[in-house]
């Protein structure tokens, strides 16, 4: 049985360097840290792992924004929730502003939920500045650590702290299946994350840019979890000269190749456009599996869904392999049967086919052997041994007399008699071709 994951949770009011601090201890740069105000503003999670013990991490974002904010009812909501499923919360101050009225009223919030808190004090970037946080005495949260978040100094032996009780774990898992949604601005990607969570955990607004942060987001469903690869990619509305939104944008490539599985939101009321194109492509030169989400389908009326994914298909023909499956975010229509088909496709681009199970396949191809011979009646080709060498993608190996000629005329042949028999539903197949020695 899996052990569970403590979550640790951190809060603070904005600009004390909780983003920082995230990033830091995750050891990559996750998140876009910006000096003004209130940019972080989704709750983010990760996976981590301090020495031999793994937890859950959180990122609260921004604690009770302006007033006028409208977002600032969703965003206090989660930073409840978080603090509600944290087991350990670290309370973020800054050491260089000293404690404000703010911090005041979050110590008394994460006082009164009896859970382990931790008290850091952020941007301690000198000696001097580690007396201050002795004031920080006054938040009767007990001793406060001195931290730098940005240079990475006390940092270490706040986790110490933090991991102190947690029980170590073995083989600490990751998750076990990653997958990135993706798709143009506005294909429903963030309702569809949301929908999907069932919690506030990603804002969804209209309004551009709400969401910079570069996220993963951990969930799991029928005992299978799954980390969904950067979800600030998915809230995040594109918009041009912002570079923190560049960056998100070009992320959204990262992302996929972090992927196991790419489902591709389309918003189906507009029809596919060039962009789809361009993200399936790279989908498939990436090889990554795929499940196309036609979207918004309770706006398209007039067409059936036959119809319509025998049209997505001619303009798509290279992606014919991944399963259609018609969604609609807002209702909430089609949303676990697509993570259900990523998760088949998951186990299918790890299964190894059976050698001779393969052979039996290839000798019955001799059946079309007119075809195989092709053009040239001078260059038949000889299809000798099949096996498959690889998993994720399955990747397959046939010898033969020419490998040249069999690679341009045959691989296509091939890959669709290798569909026909087995079920590669939703994955790119790879099949090399080498010649035999005799
Ligand atoms: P958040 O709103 O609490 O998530 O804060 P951020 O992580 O976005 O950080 C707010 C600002 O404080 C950014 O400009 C950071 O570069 C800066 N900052 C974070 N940690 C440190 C630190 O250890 N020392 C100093 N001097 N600045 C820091
Ligand atoms: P994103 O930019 O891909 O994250 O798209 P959003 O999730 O922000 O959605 C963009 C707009 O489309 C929002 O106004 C959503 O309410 C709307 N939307 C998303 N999914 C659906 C859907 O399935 N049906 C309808 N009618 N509207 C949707």
């Amino acid at each position: 049985m899996r052990q569970k994951i403590y979550t640790i949770a951190i809060v603070g009011r904005p600009n004390v360097g909780k983003s920082t601090l995230f990033n830091r201890i995750l050891g990559r740069r996750k998140a876009i840290t910006e000096s003004a105000s209130g940019t972080t503003r989704d709750r983010v999670h990760a996976i981590c792992k301090h020495k031999d013990k793994g937890f859950e991490l959180i990122d609260t974002g921004g604690f009770l924004l302006a007033r006028k904010d409208k977002l600032v009812g969703l965003i206090e909501k989660q930073i409840r929730a978080a603090i509600h499923q944290a087991d350990i919360l670290i309370f973020v101050c800054d050491a260089k502003s000293g404690i404000t009225p703010l911090d005041l009223e979050i110590s008394q919030l994460v006082r009164r939920t009896n859970k382990r808190v931790i008290l850091a004090v952020n941007k301690v970037d000198n000696e001097t500045l580690k007396e201050a946080c002795l004031d920080f005495y006054q938040l009767g949260i007990g001793e406060p650590y001195p931290i730098s978040a940005m240079h990475g100094v006390g940092v270490e032996n706040l986790l110490n702290i933090a991991t102190k009780q947690l029980t170590p774990t073995d083989e600490f898992k990751e998750a076990d299946i990653k997958i990135a949604i993706v798709g143009r601005p506005n294909a429903g990607k963030s309702s569809f994350l949301n929908f999907l969570l069932k919690q506030e955990r990603v804002i969804v607004d209209d309004k551009p840019g709400t969401t910079r942060d570069s996220v993963d987001t951990h969930f799991s469903l029928s005992n299978t979890s799954f980390l969904l690869i950067d979800t600030a990619g998915i809230t995040h509305k594109k918009k041009l000269k912002d570079s923190a939104s560049f960056y998100s944008v070009s992320r959204s490539y990262q992302s996929i190749r972090r992927s196991d599985i790419c489902i591709v939101l389309i918003d189906g009321f507009e029809g596919l456009r060039i962009d789809d194109l361009k993200i399936l492509d790279y989908i498939c030169k990436q090889q990554k599996g795929c499940v196309v989400a036609i979207n918004k389908w309770d706006l398209v009326k007039n067409i059936s869904a036959d119809d319509y994914k025998e049209l997505l298909q001619s303009k798509a023909n290279f992606v014919r392999f991944a399963p259609v499956v018609f969604t609609s975010a807002l209702e909430g229509r089609n949303i676990a049967k697509t993570i259900n088909l990523a998760k088949n496709i998951f186990e299918i681009r790890k299964q190894r086919l059976d050698t001779k199970r393969l052979n039996n396949m290839l000798t019955s191809l001799k059946y079309f052997k007119p075809f195989v011979k092709g053009a040239k009646k001078s260059k038949k080709i000889n299809l000798k041994f099949i096996t498959q060498t690889n998993i994720e993608p399955p990747t397959f190996l046939i010898f033969t007399n020419d490998a040249t000629a069999a690679r341009k005329q045959l691989g296509n042949f091939i890959e669709n008699r290798i569909r026909e028999r087995f079920d590669f539903t939703g994955t790119p197949i790879k099949i090399e071709f080498r010649k035999s020695s005799e």
